[in-house]
């Protein structure tokens, strides 16, 4: 039996008590001997979760650092950024604001991208690179990475970038097969991490046109992390106390199996389904993009999302409130990371109970006149 976890939260996620554990070792120095071997040790785990035989990377950020980074380090002009909610338009910004020639493709809030789309995309204009958010956080969209990924292939020269803040570790990522050039991750989603540490790869033909791209930048250099890496080392002084949490915590993931874990993901987005059909709990996200990680949900009419998100906390159930403009009428459970099925029936079971609550306080109040 493991920790029983009251915290969904789409990210940051919950975090084993081992874990936090492990980040309170002493501090060794960056450049010392003891951290090169740790940092070292952590390459064979690291390429296993996120199926590459290539350099993973370390960047001491939030995920919205490589995101920019990626751009910057790779896009001399123009970029297609694929937008199906809030962490994809968030690209889009990024790329506008480092003063990329960026379009944009849209679909609505809970649709998801589709091959066909970034087909059409690429045969009206040639780019240099494209990025897609496999998973959208915002509505609980996942993207059919691996169809999209041959679109790119077959239909251009592309450059693939892809934010995988919230499907790496959760649901199938398969950076050589799917052949992807950039794929970053921050760790507090799926892989259970306290926030503060980005993962990111660099494929070869990335890393040849970023060696084009003048004014890369510094900290945003995704060469210059390779580079240092290919030394022994991180580009800066990492957050160290969070490099002993993912020593610890790869052990974890990789104990369970990178299979068992998209399989357990992949039932808990099962179990949320079932349940929500059930009590009228309508799902954000269309049919066939519905993410395994985090269930975006719109309650029945009669109930508030807002008034649920706050009666589950006064129970100690933390949930995700709607992003942006689905604030007041979707709610977020990031089943996400750690989350084991029986939290999640506690869950659901709890959101039963608040329901209840909810519609018998409503019936008390007299109604007008
Ligand atoms: N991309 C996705 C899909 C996200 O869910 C988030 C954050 O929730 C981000 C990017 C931005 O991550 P960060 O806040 O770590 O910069």
């Amino acid at each position: 039996m493991g920790e029983p976890i009251r915290f969904f939260l789409p990210g940051p996620s919950y975090v084993l008590e081992q874990v936090r554990q492990a980040s309170a070792r002493p501090l060794i120095g960056h450049r010392s001997a003891a951290f090169r071997e740790l940092y070292a040790s952590l390459g064979p785990r690291l390429r296993r979760v996120l199926r590459t035989e290539g350099d993973v990377l370390l960047a001491t950020a939030s995920s919205t650092l490589v995101m920019e980074a990626a751009v910057v380090s790779t896009v001399r002009s123009s970029v297609l950024n694929l937008v199906c909610g809030a962490f994809s338009e968030r690209w889009h910004e990024v790329s506008k604001a480092c003063g990329k020639d960026a379009d944009s493709v849209t679909v609505p809030w809970g649709e998801g991208v589709t091959p066909d789309l970034v087909r059409r995309a690429l045969r009206r204009k040639r780019y240099e690179a494209v990025t897609l958010v496999h998973n959208e956080t915002s509505t609980g969209v996942i993207n059919p990475l691996a169809e999209i990924a041959g679109a790119v292939r077959e239909e251009s020269d592309a450059l693939l970038l892809v934010d995988t803040v919230s499907s790496l570790g959760g649901a199938p990522v398969e950076i050589d097969r799917w052949d992807l050039d950039v794929v970053l991750a921050g760790v507090q989603k799926a892989l259970a991490l306290p926030p503060g540490l980005a993962l990111f790869t660099l494929s070869d033909r990335a890393a040849g046109r970023a060696a084009a791209v003048p004014y890369r930048g510094f900290y945003t250099d995704l060469l210059r992390y390779r580079e240092k890496h290919r030394g022994g080392g991180p580009i800066a002084t990492p957050a160290i106390t969070l490099v002993y949490a993912l020593d610890r915590q790869l052990d974890g993931i990789l104990a369970e199996g990178m299979e068992a874990r998209w399989a357990r993901h992949a039932r808990l987005q099962s179990q949320a389904a079932a349940w929500a059909a059930g009590r009228g709990f309508a799902h954000a996200a269309a049919a066939g993009f519905r993410s395994p990680t985090v269930s975006c949900l719109k309650p029945p009419l009669d109930v508030a999302a807002p008034a649920l998100v706050a009666r589950l906390a006064a129970q100690g159930f933390v949930v995700g409130g709607g992003y942006g403009d689905w604030k007041a009428s979707t709610f977020r459970i990031g089943h996400m990371g750690e989350v084991r099925e029986e939290d999640l029936d506690a869950l659901l079971a709890a959101i039963d109970a608040s329901v209840e609550e909810l519609r018998r306080a409503a019936a008390a109040v007299p109604g007008p006149a």
